[in-house]
């Protein structure tokens, strides 16, 4: 269990990280909430602690925007204030539960406890694989009652493996989960640990092999060798909430897959025709087949070799590749035995007409999956209230939303079972029983991805409030609230969710294979869009711009290799990351692919968790390379093609809000001396501590960045140039009181000049902006350095208070 606290106080984050250790979570801390977001997006954690008052971005900012991104671990927040007004502020951001400081370690633990079992059974259940025994309440390890004796690492490793029985983990998604960012590890490291479990593990007397090594991946849990009953196995899952969605997923995945195939069928029954037809040639005499004919069959048992085994048809997919050999044989003039082709072709014949007898009855429910789809994203008010619905209804279409009702908890039921709802407005009087209502919230936020319930009541009490929070529901809005301001939430919330889901282009010229990833990748939240023409390949990329690739490798007109080449050929797209699907085993060919630019391979048939893993991880690491390219490495504030980004789209904003904009420029003073009296090395110290500075001091929405040398920039929306100016005056006062030391203990001062200039009246865009402050930044110098000049054209101040205030942020 990982476990990221995001406290300021050196002394309580060390305080809650002794704790915490002791108890084998494994635990991170982050010191403002700036860097705790950037942690969560980057690693997988099961519970985040945040302290209320934070530097950057506050607590309840950031528990806010992690449950608007759809994260949903446990959030406790930490609060030195015992208010309930804070404590309803933190639970309508979305936070699970609060703790008073100072706080009893206990409580804390106990709290902790009881937030990582929500939503399973009452008590934390042993994880269990044959004899090994798990117990994550008491932290121990046995095999046939027999204690293990495992380092923190092993402990971890095990409880993961054991949490998660079907997966396979790469090595590099080990160290996600157990090692701390800070001190990621090589894979050798994991293969130590893993070494070291085995033996111990060996020793008590269990298998060794319990860890299995899948070739080219990574490891995962043995599958235990005898069958559980259907009914055991669905008591373990219950104790399990891991196990659950694991294998709800799963479930579902082979519904989806069974359906596929119902459509899919007919045309795989023509791929067998059409082989079947070359091979009825081949049998007459005087045996010449037209070329055409025979590449056609072997393009089509290719396919077959592919796609079958993922509908559960592996015997055929192992005679297709029989037949596709064959048949190459044929081509390159060898002498086949046809007997032997036809026996193969009509086994093939057999097996697909087969069914592949799985839950078939459930399978109707599942269509909406495939069905055409209105895109407008769909709200469902459970509301008694029709006025209001039909006041929503009517307001909905300009905000370009569907909004259907429901009047009772199992009408909505049976709604969201039909089709899924993309957003919940939920009155918890809906129902007599505030129990049933709360019930419902519940298992709407626990689904994947992650269903948003914004809860809507007339009542406003802290009991309830934390009830909602503890289940999930993301927003809390009074009534009565406008209908467009209701709308205006939903619209906010579901933006920020499309924006944090990833997109995956998949390129095959097979559709069954596109829908099998739909059927995959969709429950993971992955936004994706498939292409079975590889001729449109370029004006999908660049219209879609995708996050990842996917490509089958072989394709009619274009293969997927020349695609890959296409991509790494060009500057823009040389980093995008590309993951092969293939039927091909052939090494030649995975050598090409990955010689090519290609950054994965799977095998066909797709094995559904092995490519969602493979997938995820790769996302993972994606978004951290995209954060380091943004930040500056030393001061830790953007680099300058980041906060050019951020700077131009708060100009937009504000020409839409009609707001300033404050733009300056920081040059340190005579800092050439500090480099030529105390070193290079205690020059880049000052860096870093301005870059802290200016981070501690300014607002979180304020963009600061730096630009060069020893020159910052600062852009702070919604703000005229004489609010700017003394602002930078109180951070250049804390500067020149700060005492720096040189290594040979020689102590030194430093100071700035800034030059400061305003949207619109110093310039309509950044580089205008830039030019008047550098300006000012020039005569600050000259004037004496150590000051902090605005722009000279005095502008009439603006009156902040008149212009209309943008639409406030959502709660
Ligand atoms: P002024 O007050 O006129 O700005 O004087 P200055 O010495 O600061 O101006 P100048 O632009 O001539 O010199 C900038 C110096 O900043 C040059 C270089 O030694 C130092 N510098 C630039 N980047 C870095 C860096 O990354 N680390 C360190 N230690 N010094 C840097
Ligand atoms: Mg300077
Ligand atoms: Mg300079």
């Amino acid at each position: 269990m990982k476990i990221l606290i995001v406290e300021d106080d050196e002394f309580t984050a060390r305080m809650l990280q002794n704790v915490l250790t002791r108890q084998n979570y494994n635990v991170e801390v982050a010191v403002d909430g700036e860097a705790g977001r950037e942690l969560v997006e980057a690693f997988d954690y099961d519970l985040v602690l945040i302290d209320y008052v934070l530097p950057k971005l506050d607590g309840v900012s950031l528990c806010r925007q992690l449950r608007s991104q759809g994260y949903q671990m446990p959030i406790v927040l930490l609060t030195g204030r015992d208010s309930s007004h804070d404590k309803a502020n933190g639970l309508d951001a979305g936070a699970d539960d609060y703790i008073v400081k100072p706080f009893e370690p206990e409580e804390l633990v106990a709290r902790i406890r009881a937030l990582l079992r929500r939503g399973s059974a009452t008590v934390m259940p042993v994880l269990e694989w044959g004899d090994l025994k798990l117990d994550p309440s008491a932290c121990t390890v046995t095999y046939s009652d027999r204690p293990l004796n495992l380092t923190p690492k092993e402990y971890s490793l095990l409880e993961v493996f054991l949490r998660n029985q079907h997966r396979v983990f790469s090595c590099s998604a080990l160290i996600d989960h157990i090692w701390s960012y800070k001190k990621t590890p090589g894979e050798e490291a994991v293969r130590t640990q893993i070494k070291g479990l085995r033996q111990k593990l060996k020793t008590a007397g269990a298998d060794r092999d319990a860890i299995e090594t899948v070739y080219g991946i990574g490891y995962r849990l043995k599958p235990l060798l005898h069958n559980q009953s259907e009914e055991s196995e669905n008591d373990l899952a219950s104790q399990d909430s891991d196990r659950q969605i694991h294998n709800s997923i799963q479930q579902q995945t082979q519904l989806g897959i069974s359906e596929i195939w119902g459509r899919f069928r007919s045309r795989v029954a023509e791929q067998v025709g059409i082989i079947e037809n070359a091979v009825a040639k081949l049998e007459v005499p005087p045996q010449e087949v037209n070329a055409d004919l025979l590449s056609a069959a072997v393009a089509e048992s290719h396919t077959l070799t592919g796609s079958l085994a993922t509908f559960g048809f592996s015997h055929g997919s192992v005679l297709s590749r029989q037949i596709e050999q064959i048949l190459r044989e044929q081509i390159a003039c060898k002498n086949i035995e046809v007997k032997h082709l036809r026996s193969l072709v009509a086994d093939l014949r057999q097996e697909i007409s087969r069914e592949p007898a799985k839950e078939g009855g459930l399978v109707t429910h599942l269509s909406h999956l495939f069905q055409a789809k209105d895109d407008r994203p769909l709200l469902l008010v459970i509301d008694r209230d029709r006025q209001l619905t039909k006041n929503l209804t009517a307001e909905s279409s300009s905000w370009g939303i569907r909004v259907d009702s429901a009047t009772s908890l199992a009408i909505a039921k049976d709604k969201i079972y039909h089709q899924v709802p993309n957003a919940v407005l939920l009155d918890l009087s809906v129902s007599d029983s505030t129990a049933e209502s709360l019930a419902l919230l519940g298992e709407l936020s626990q689904r994947i991805p992650p269903l948003p319930v914004l809860v809507f009541s007339n009542r406003d009490n802290l009991a309830e409030r934390l009830e909602v929070a503890r289940l999930g529901g993301r927003t809390f809005l009074r009534k009565p609230t406008p209908p467009a301001q209701v709308l205006d939430t939903v619209t906010q919330i579901l933006k920020r969710m499309e924006s944090s889901t990833a997109r995956v282009l998949a390129v095959d010229d097979d559709p069954k294979v596109l829908a099998i990833l739909r059927t995959l990748l969709e429950p993971w939240g992955l936004n994706l869009t498939t292409l079975s023409d590889p001729q449109q390949f370029w004006e999908t990329l660049e219209a879609y711009i995708p996050d990842m690739l996917i490509l089958d490798v072989e394709m009619p007109h274009l293969t997927g290799i020349e695609l890959c080449q296409i991509v790494r050929n060009d500057s823009r797209w040389s980093s995008l990351p590309i993951i092969f699907l293939t039927a091909h085993t052939d090494p030649q060919i995975v050598n090409t692919v990955f010689a090519m630019g290609a950054d994965d391979f799977v095998s066909k048939p797709i094995v559904g968790p092995e490519l969602v893993t493979r997938i995820v991880n790769r996302l993972d690491r994606i978004k951290l390379l995209k954060r380091m390219a943004e930040i500056d490495p030393l001061t830790k504030v953007y680099n300058r093609h980041k906060s050019t980004q951020t700077l131009d789209e708060n100009l937009h904003l504000a020409q839409r809000n009609q707001q300033p904009v404050c733009f300056a420029i920081l040059d340190l003073d005579c800092f050439k001396q500090v480099n030529d009296l105390y070193g290079h090395a205690t020059g880049d110290l000052v860096l870093c501590y301005v870059g802290q500075l200016l981070n501690r001091s300014l607002r979180s929405e304020d963009t600061i960045a730096r630009w060069g040398g020893e020159e910052f920039v600062v852009g702070m929306y919604g703000m005229g140039k004489h609010e700017g100016v003394e602002r930078l005056n109180a951070i250049l006062s804390t500067l020149r009181e700060e005492n720096f030391t040189a290594p040979d203990g020689r102590q030194f001062y430093v100071t700035f000049s800034a030059g400061v200039s305003q949207y619109p009246e110093d310039g309509g865009d950044l580089q205008a902006l830039y030019c008047a402050a550098d300006i000012a930044l020039y005569k600050a110098k000259s004037a004496g350095r150590d000051r902090v000049f605005p722009t000279e054209n005095e502008v009439t101040q603006l009156n902040l208070a008149n212009i209309a205030s943008m639409p406030s942020t959502v709660s």
